[in-house]
């Protein structure tokens, strides 16, 4: 388990690395109330808490940089909340360095026609808050192979999150392995997202069509599907999320291991911070490692995912979104 105190010499890899000092009161702050709770475990054992992921709720945030991280939760994925819990500490305090406001809402996405929990969602939090939030997360495990209900999480993005601050399309990360059932019927809509009374309508139109859905999100979100080894490219899975989210923005995750870092390096990229990310995986894996899930990330624009040229250094402009990046 990683720690929320500063204390980086326990980390497996042979490079030293220190956080940098203007978020340390904040994380002094989170390892007080932690070290007061006592040792970090996962909580969700045999259900979600269901009073905190409840998705009626509306969510807003006033941070310029939202973060939203979704987990598939069906089938062996049910694991992946206690992997990303585990590496909670390290996810906040590396990405809150860079930008001490960053807010994190998780959701855990599964199967509305056969799961008690399909959807569940956190509110916008920083720090040692996020820590009972993930862990109010169950990984239900249900589903299995058959299509997700993906499009109700992308509804629910459209219709209950409000980022009033972005200043730049913040990220939206789904770590999955599956296609999405294509419709998702009203009824589950009415039954997992509320009724008119909490503000919106829009579920009240009938039937909602998935990939119109995540087409919408990525007009807000800067959205990637981080795809679980084992799949295909190019496969029928990727066709459909190619079609809802843009083909270049899934990215294939070679090492199931380190599904943490190439979200973390993907938003270090954008942000301007990747050598500072390599760093910080160089405290704690070998140079192989480093190298293996830095390649991927550095030939794609993180806003479009379109290539990089391999020369790129320094200030790059991106001929297809137009984005300038500090590579
Ligand atoms: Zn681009």
């Amino acid at each position: 388990m990683y720690s929320w105190d500063d204390d980086t010499s326990k980390w497996y890899g042979s490079a030293k690395y220190e956080y940098s000092p203007a978020a340390a009161p904040a994380r002094i702050a989170s390892a007080e109330r932690a070290k007061a709770a006592g040792p970090r475990s996962y909580q969700g054992k045999s259900g979600p808490n269901e009073r905190i992921i409840d998705p009626k709720k509306m969510v807003s945030t006033q941070s310029a940089n939202p973060l939203i991280v979704a987990i598939d939760v069906t089938g062996s994925m049910s694991t992946w909340p206690a992997e990303i819990f585990d590496r909670l500490p390290l996810l906040f305090n590396t990405l809150a360095q860079y930008r001490p406001d960053t807010e994190i809402c998780f959701a855990a996405i599964g199967d509305a026609g056969v799961d008690k929990w399909p959807l569940q969602v956190t509110s916008f939090a920083s720090g040692y808050d996020l820590e009972q939030l993930l862990g109010s997360l169950y990984g239900e495990g249900g589903g299995g192979d058959a299509p997700e209900s993906y499009g109700l999480f992308a509804h629910w993005v459209n219709t209950h999150v409000e980022i009033p601050n972005a200043n730049e399309a913040p990220f939206l990360i789904v770590f999955g392995d599956i296609n999405m059932h294509a419709k998702i019927p009203s009824v589950q809509v009415k039954h997992y997202l509320g009724k008119e009374e909490n503000g919106s309508k829009d579920w009240l139109t009938g039937d909602i069509d998935s990939i119109k859905e995540w087409q919408k999100v990525t007009q807000k979100w800067n959205t990637w599907f981080l795809r679980r080894p084992g799949g295909k490219r190019g496969d029928k899975i990727d066709d459909q999320w190619a079609k809802a989210i843009g083909a270049q923005k899934i990215f294939h995750i070679e090492d199931e291991q380190r599904a943490v870092d190439y979200a973390m390096g993907l938003v270090a990229r954008s942000w301007g911070y990747f050598d500072n990310f390599q760093e910080n995986m160089r405290a704690r894996q070998d140079e192989a490692k480093v190298v293996q899930v830095s390649k991927p990330i550095e030939m794609i624009c993180p806003r479009c995912g379109a290539p990089i040229p391999v020369r790129a250094d320094g200030m790059f402009k991106c001929s297809f979104c137009g984005t300038t990046l500090k590579l």
